[in-house]
């Protein structure tokens, strides 16, 4: 129990640590906002796939089902998006460019969502036993250090301030703790965790294929931004390799 509370406090500082790269280099944030769609890319291939398909083939789970569950978060996500860009904008410049502060804040929340998530896998691995634990715990805080930076960004590109990027980082930050302390409380079905998976994959291939990679290139493009984009996936690539 105190292995799973220091290790989601590891989490917390991971992801605080990445959001406040992602403010420290806001002029940069293209950059960043390149190499963060390959990372989602690679988080998606190659961290949430291979765990589906184990997860399936161990629970014998209908694929469809999760394959239902990745559509809904990828459609869900771009109905809430776009019927915020309805109900807010007033004028073209807001249509045109895509971008309210309520998107940011909607984006933030479902990260803070996942990071629930990602807190519970932790508390559920040292339930298993203590060297999956540790497995997931070493997963969740290298990945949880891009999941800050991705907080950060969503709000700045959506022309939220610093003061409140902040304060949505500390939420998705905190929500690891909140997660992992849950689970000494309750349990989780595999059934419901491989349904999150898929939807929470359909979530993360919408906002890196529909916010964050055309942001990225929304002034220009450039093969340095393709570039970084091949960086990210590679980047995940080889955490992945060793855990
Ligand atoms: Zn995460």
């Amino acid at each position: 129990m105190v292995a799973v509370i220091l290790l989601s406090i590891a989490t917390f500082v991971s992801t605080f640590l990445g959001g406040l790269f992602a403010i420290k280099f806001k002029d940069k944030l293209h950059y960043i906002m390149a190499f963060a769609a390959g990372v989602l890319l690679g988080v998606v291939a190659f961290d949430i796939f291979p765990e589906i398909i184990r997860q399936v083939n161990i629970y014998n789970f209908n694929s469809v089902e999760v394959m239902i569950a990745l559509v809904a978060g990828f459609l869900l996500f771009h109905i809430l998006e776009k019927s915020i860009l309805i109900q807010h904008c007033h004028d073209e410049e807001c249509f045109t460019h895509h971008k309210h502060p309520n998107i940011g804040i909607a984006s933030a929340l479902a990260l803070a969502g996942h990071s629930f998530m990602d807190g519970v896998g932790i508390g559920l691995g040292f339930q298993v036993n203590p060297t999956v634990g540790l497995l997931v715990a070493i997963a969740v805080i290298s990945h949880d250090f891009t999941d800050g930076m991705n907080t950060v960004s969503l709000m700045l590109a959506n022309r939220n301030t610093d003061k409140k990027s902040k304060l949505l980082l500390l939420l998705v930050a905190i929500t690891p703790v909140l997660g992992a302390i849950s689970t000494l409380f309750f349990h989780v079905p595999a059934k419901f965790l491989v349904l999150y998976l898929g939807f929470f994959a359909g979530f993360l291939l919408y906002i890196g294929a529909s916010d964050i990679l055309p942001e990225a290139h929304s002034k220009q493009s450039s093969y340095r931004l393709m570039g970084l984009t091949i960086l990210g996936t590679l980047f995940i690539f080889t955490i992945t390799r060793f855990i």
